[in-house]
């Protein structure tokens, strides 16, 4: 990475010395910095009151042990974390993953990220993360239980209503966060708004679950629609097969798009007549089931193992909504050959940096994790609304918001990127844009933290 700015290249420098071995972390700070270069030569008062030089140290990371008891009735022990990055404009708010790759690196990358995309949505949210390297997959309900109470045994004492809003991410659904959920209220004998991504029965939201994948939609459709073109008759390629993705399926069928494949870890189903959401929902929601059993009942669709084949299927539009690296170069080279004209990602980060620079190059419309997967922890924050006020949005309600936030979050990152000589590239418009409002912040609080 290299900074022609002398100041962002010595910040850059630090961090790396201060973070070693944090391959994700230094790739989402060197990725934001980059892009603050033309802020940084047009604003020296951010400069002079160490805006950058603090935002890229978390406020507080928390580290512990999880040990929990299997079905066999063997101890078992993985690790917790938690990372405080930013709460200049909020209580810290960002998701729980739960996934065996989980380590300090993901998790302040996670975080690190969170702070612009909480800033973009306009609402009251500060940066945070958390995870473990605990794997669900493959276990039973009660381990998960007893997993669940054990992390939230320690993150109790550190989370709240007004200080900490965790969240669902990889590996943590509705079950993840109804255990975690249970276990705070009997600990600390309050029942508040202290989670995000609960079920409908106790404090939920109603459209959080479609919320990232119908966000990451209306954020594409409007870029799409800025450029004179739009989802109807196109066909899409969306990674994963998780929340995101199948929320961001169903929204781009609607829209009048045909998903032709989806994937998992294990490797990717083609589908030329169209996915089935049906079934993947009832294979993926219901039964927890590979998505290899797809062609088992469906016969238009096939499997191949691997994961980023599914970047060679001809496609109009890429939603990336898997994980972290998940495009590199060369999957972005074929994406670029088969005619692809737009990428929104609605996972985190899952464009590595010469990937963007394919897609920029070759000017397709691309949309960044920050800006463009803002509404799932958008809906979390009206979730944290409704918790306060005690009552719940209808459906119909809580999607007209998600679809104003999105739209609005279009709007503010293609204004910043042209306000600062970078028309048309979202990404710098995106950190700029959420970097701005949390400056502002952290200026008027001074420097104590
Ligand atoms: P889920 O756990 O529901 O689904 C994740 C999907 O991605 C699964 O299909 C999973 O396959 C696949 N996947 C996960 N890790 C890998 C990997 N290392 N290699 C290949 N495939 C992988 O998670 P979500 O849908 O909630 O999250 C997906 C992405 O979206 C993440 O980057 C997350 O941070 C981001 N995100 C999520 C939000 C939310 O509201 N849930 C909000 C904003 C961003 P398998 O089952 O085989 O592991």
């Amino acid at each position: 990475m290299t900074f022609k700015n002398e100041y962002l290249a010595k910040v850059y420098a630090d961090v790396c010395k201060r973070n070693p071995n944090e391959p994700e972390f230094l790739q989402a700070v060197g990725e934001v910095l980059e892009s603050l270069e033309p802020v940084v030569e047009r604003r020296p008062d951010i400069v002079k009151a160490g805006v950058i030089d603090r935002l890229v140290e978390p406020e507080r990371g928390i580290i512990f042990r999880v040990s929990w008891v299997d079905d066999a009735g063997n101890v078992q022990v993985n690790r917790g974390f938690r990372y405080q990055f930013n709460s200049a404009i909020g209580p810290y708010k960002g998701g729980i993953r739960l996934h065996p790759s989980v380590n300090a690196s993901v998790i302040k990358f996670l975080g690190f990220e969170q702070i612009f995309k909480n800033s973009l949505t306009g609402l009251p949210i500060g940066g945070g993360k958390g995870g473990s390297d605990f794997d669900p997959k493959g276990k039973s309900d009660g381990e998960v239980m007893r997993f669940c109470q054990s992390f939230m045994t320690e993150l109790c004492k550190h989370i709240g209503a007004d200080t900490d809003v965790p969240a669902g991410d990889i590996g943590t659904g509705a079950r993840e966060i109804g255990y975690m959920y249970g276990q705070y209220k009997r600990i600390r004998n309050e029942f508040t708004g202290v989670l995000t991504g609960k079920s409908i029965s106790y404090g939920g939201s109603l459209a959080r679950k479609e919320a990232t994948g119908y966000g990451l939609c209306y954020f594409t459709q409007e870029m799409l629609a800025a450029a004179g073109k739009d989802f109807a008759g196109k066909t899409v390629v969306i990674s994963g097969s998780g929340n995101v993705a199948i929320y961001a399926a169903e929204k781009a069928t609607q829209l009048g798009a045909k998903v032709v494949a989806m994937s998992d870890s294990s490797g990717f189903i083609f589908d030329p007549a169209g996915v089935d959401l049906k079934v993947i929902k009832r294979l993926k929601e219901v039964e927890r089931k590979r998505i290899s059993e797809y062609p088992k009942e469906v016969p238009s669709a096939t499997f191949t193992p691997g994961c980023s084949g599914i970047w060679g299927v001809k496609c109009d539009i890429a939603l990336p909504c898997a994980t972290q690296n998940e495009i590199d170069e060369e999957s972005a080279k074929k994406l670029v050959a088969n005619g692809c004209i737009a990428v929104a990602e609605g996972a985190n980060m899952p464009s590595t940096p010469e990937a963007i620079a394919v897609f920029q190059s070759n000017g397709l419309l691309f949309g960044p994790a920050k800006a463009a997967n803002a509404g799932g922890v958008a809906t979390s924050a009206l979730e944290m609304s409704q918790n306060s006020m005690r009552l719940s949005w209808t459906f119909e309600e809580v999607d007209a918001k998600l679809k104003d936030i999105m739209v609005n979050i279009y709007r503010n990152v293609a204004k910043a990127a042209a306000d600062y000589g970078l028309e048309g590239n979202f990404a710098a418009g995106a950190n700029i844009a959420g970097f701005l409002k949390v400056a502002d912040a952290m200026m008027w609080q001074g420097v104590a933290y």
